[in-house]
């Protein structure tokens, strides 16, 4: 045993890291393994972003700047939040971060004590759970159902909140299940949260642009929830920017100024040139990127009709981001040669292992009977990689 922290004991590590690591290394035993474990655009960094930040080379914004942020940044979020989500933010709501997982840190470490409840919409992006067991904090986990299409209904929000609770963790549309929630059902969950001032929302909306089916919303914009709300966003999904690492809130000033204060001691500014370059990006409109997500929703519409020719694979049908979240418990009980499959995890393995496909088990993200595919990849690649899975699948016994 090593003289570690238990702080470092409370962390587990990522199962989408841990299931991209085993599949590069069957990759570089020579096996040809189709990568759909990975949360990130496949498009490139498009030209005027780049471009950007080979001006901000040649303009030497090369030094330390304010922690929480250029100050002509801040306000380009601060336009980039009204045009888009009708919110109106001042620069000094805005902190500017190293990608919205520190963002999403910061508001965590800024508001919760340990023992504080937070309230987790399951399935969840697996960086929640962890970030608010760093906290200390305590995770109550709401269970959706494919059936609602992974949405928690107001009733079950209420449920949930006790005189303990501190923080709702929110995310449309959602990471791992693609769902968006309509005006209505934001709506609705917001008549609870406004009777519910203690609770406070992050509300995690990094996949805003890539939506086929129904308008994004913002939580903020419904004045009732303003000074409950910290809406995180970023440049990383929409701009093909994940290598960047730029994601920012906009919050009431007093959650602002606190996550200023710990990443303060933490990383300081995030990288200038990136800030530079993203600049560029929230000030473009979003129309600029209807073309990437034009080829993820013809994706998502190939991959599920694939999906639904596998006989015991039961999906719903997405309405954003670039992720299917089927119900794949048809399979648990079965096993082949020496492949006993008794959960997610051990499904996933198998498909890994036999098929040459690398996936996430839903357990990651605090369900059981579900794995999460992405389809941030080819035509070809879907077209191989479903072909792979029914033909794998149907080995089980
Ligand atoms: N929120 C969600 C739901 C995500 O899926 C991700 C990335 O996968 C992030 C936040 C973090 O994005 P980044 O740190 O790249 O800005």
């Amino acid at each position: 045993m090593k003289p570690t922290s238990s702080f470092l004991s409370l962390l587990s590590e990522s199962a989408t890291i841990a299931m991209s690591r085993r599949s590069r290394e069957l990759s570089s035993q020579g096996l040809d393994i189709i990568n759909l474990s990975l949360g990130e655009p496949d498009f490139d960094t498009p030209d005027f972003i780049k471009e950007a930040a080979e001006k901000g080379m040649q303009e030497n914004y090369t030094h330390y700047m304010p922690v929480n942020g250029f100050a002509d940044f801040r306000e380009a979020i601060c336009r980039k939040f009204k045009r888009d989500n009708n919110i109106e933010y001042t620069p000094e709501q805005i902190v500017v971060s190293t990608g919205a997982k520190q963002s999403l840190a910061n508001v965590i470490l800024s508001l919760i004590d340990p023992g504080d409840e937070v309230i987790l919409v399951a399935p969840f992006w697996v960086t929640y759970f962890e970030q608010v067991k760093m906290a200390k904090g305590k995770p109550v986990v709401v269970q959706t159902e494919i059936e609602d299409n992974f949405k928690i209904t107001p009733q079950q929000l209420e449920a949930a909140i006790t005189d303990k609770t501190k923080l709702l963790l929110f995310n449309s549309p959602s990471n791992p299940t693609g769902t968006i929630y309509s005006k209505e059902e934001l709506l609705a969950l917001a008549e609870v949260l406004k009777e519910n001032k203690h609770v406070y929302v992050i509300s995690d909306e990094i996949y805003e642009h890539i939506n086929y089916d129904e308008e994004h919303y913002s939580l903020a914009s419904i004045s009732a929830l303003y000074d409950q709300v910290i809406t995180v966003n970023g440049v990383s999904k929409a701009f093909a920017m994940t290598g960047w690492r730029i994601g920012y809130i906009g919050a009431p000033e007093w959650i602002a100024k606190a996550c200023t204060k710990i990443q303060g001691q933490f990383t300081s500014g995030a990288n200038s040139i990136a800030q530079r370059a993203a600049l560029s990006a929230v000030d473009k409109d979003p129309s600029s990127i209807k073309d990437m997500v034009e080829q993820f929703k013809n994706r998502r519409n190939l991959m599920l009709s694939l999906l639904n020719e596998i006989s015991g694979m039961i999906t719903n049908k997405p309405g954003a981001a670039f992720y299917i979240y089927p119900d794949v418990s048809a399979f648990y009980g079965r096993s082949y040669e020496g492949y006993q499959i008794k959960n997610s995890t051990d499904l996933c393995n198998f498909l890994l292992e036999k098929g040459h496909i690398a996936l996430v088990p839903g357990e990651a993200f605090g369900t059981q009977k579900h794995l999460r595919i992405s389809y941030a990849t080819s035509e070809e690649q879907i077209k191989e990689a479903c072909k792979r899975i029914k033909n794998t699948l149907e080995l089980l016994q």
